[in-house]
């Protein structure tokens, strides 16, 4: 049977720590800042801010909370930006994505100013990432990176398989990996024979987006599994991307749902907070 990678765990670690270094910046007269946008009332939004807000109470970082009407024009979302851009509270910037359809995401996201993009979306962010010279990294891949670190495991030279190519999972993740030097493929919707890709991994991160899709007979025996999907099947269910109860007799490691990828993520949220209030203050 694989080991469970307990990412409730190593987020309680890595929390502590994140508390102790607020706790330090405040010696310096500095409080870090996260100024969280939401727009609209998608009540799984919703459910994440307020996710978000608490975890910033609980290691001492300053939430600064602002919930926008579903109507909100770009160009008003676009002047609080600037107004957060310039607010010295303020260190990190994150707008709750999805944004309502009549607002150009994009746009949205390149206002933010580089150096508060906790999110590391902005394309200053994203291309300093694929030079290999990240400053801000995209929190759910950074948690997977960090998960992988603190359980020991080296991907140097391994093959890693990632199942999925969006911009906040997969094509980060993999970069991510290449920089750790392993050799990555990237697989999607228009791959000939997955199957037979994930046989050949030894690390499979699998940011897909579908119950169970990834059946446990294809991971290669002493395979590591991360599993970020979050899948919601019936009324309370949640499952993973991978067919949990066979994989978990194939691999070496797997990271569960809920309970693995999940809690990193916001954890490195607040890890890039602390990070963007250090850097203002040339702490780093
Ligand atoms: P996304 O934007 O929908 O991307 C899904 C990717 O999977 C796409 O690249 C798609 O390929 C690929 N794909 C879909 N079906 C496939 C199939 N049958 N075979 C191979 N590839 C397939 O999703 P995302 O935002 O990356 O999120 C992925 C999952 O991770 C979701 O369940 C999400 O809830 C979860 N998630 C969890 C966390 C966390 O903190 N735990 C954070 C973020 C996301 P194409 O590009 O060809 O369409």
């Amino acid at each position: 049977m694989a080991h469970i990678i307990d990412g409730k765990a190593i987020a309680r670690k890595l929390r502590a720590e994140i508390t102790a270094g607020v706790a330090h910046l405040g010696t310096l007269g500095i409080r870090p800042g996260l100024a969280v946008v939401l727009v609209g009332d998608n009540p799984a939004s919703r459910v994440y801010v307020g996710m978000k807000e608490k975890a910033c109470r609980d290691v001492g970082i300053f939430s600064d909370e602002h919930t926008l009407p579903a109507e909100t024009g770009e160009n008003e979302l676009l002047a609080l930006i600037n107004r957060l851009n310039n607010d010295e509270r303020i260190h990190g910037i994150l707008v709750q994505l999805p944004l309502p359809k009549h607002i150009v995401e994009s746009r949205v996201l390149e206002a933010i100013a580089p150096h508060k993009d906790v999110d590391g979306f902005h394309p200053y962010n994203v291309g300093r990432l694929v030079t290999g010279k990240p400053v801000f990294r995209p929190c759910t891949p950074y948690g997977i990176m960090v998960m992988l670190q603190e359980t020991g495991i080296d991907l140097t030279g391994k093959e890693v398989v990632v199942v999925g190519r969006s911009n906040i999972v997969g094509k980060p993740v993999a970069l991510m990996c290449l920089q750790q030097h392993a050799t990555v493929t990237v697989c999607h919707t228009r791959t000939i024979d997955l199957p037979k890709k994930i046989t050949m991994a030894d690390v499979l991160i699998a940011a897909v987006g579908r119950p169970e899709v990834i059946r446990g007979e294809w991971i290669k025996p002493g395979a590591v599994v991360i599993d970020v999907g979050v899948n919601r099947v019936g009324e309370k269910k949640l499952v993973g991307d991978v067919e949990f109860e066979a994989a978990v007799k194939r691999a070496s490691h797997i990271s569960p749902v809920p309970g693995g990828v999940g809690p990193m993520t916001i954890t490195m949220l607040l890890q890039n907070t602390l990070q963007a209030a250090k850097l203002s203050v040339g702490e780093l």
